[in-house]
């Protein structure tokens, strides 16, 4: 997938997930709803269920698949049904000078699947090294790895999941 068809997609994505929650959150859902209430409590207290909503955009060419959007609703231990979101957050990288912008773990040169980053450092597909031709732009002082606690140039342990920034992989913005 190029830069240009993920963005072209994004719009139509977030569409789709606005009236997902619609659905979900309706009347007419409400059986379903009350259905998967009785199936959990007559499991035991061990299982929980999820029903998910997944989006994939499915490249025929290069036979692959990208994620792009997964909710649902999920039972918590205590027996409510709470909202589930999973959609792929971008993540700019900086490669050659240039920006680019792709949704997280996929690589931003080839866009094949390529997670964990910080640990797997060289893309499986084209092998792009990570703190060599490519960095990860990090314009705003969000963790890029729990995305919750706050890492900056000065502080480069994330406070909340003691992610520590490996300095020679990040361009700050
Ligand atoms: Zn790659
Ligand atoms: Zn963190």
């Amino acid at each position: 997938m190029t830069p240009n068809s993920w963005k072209q997609s994004k719009e139509f994505i977030n569409l789709i997930s606005d009236n997902l929650t619609v659905l979900l959150e309706s009347s007419e859902f409400e059986t379903i709803r009350t259905q998967l209430m009785e199936l959990v409590n007559n499991l035991d207290k061990r299982y929980g269920i999820n029903i998910n909503c997944m989006i994939d955009i499915i490249d025929w060419e290069e036979e692959r698949i990208l994620p792009l959007l997964n909710t649902g609703i999920s039972t918590a231990e205590s027996g409510e049904i709470f909202r589930t979101w999973n959609d792929t957050s971008p993540q700019k990288y900086v490669i050659d000078g240039e920006i680019h912008v792709v949704p997280q773990d996929f690589c931003p040169s080839c866009w094949n699947d390529w997670g964990f980053k910080w640990k797997k450092r060289t893309c499986p597909e084209c092998g792009i090294k990570l703190g060599e031709e490519c960095k990860i732009l990090l314009d705003s002082d969000v963790c890029p790895h729990c995305r919750e606690g706050i890492i900056s140039m000065n502080h480069q342990v994330c406070g909340q999941c003691g992610f520590k920034i490996d300095p020679g992989c990040v361009v700050w913005g």
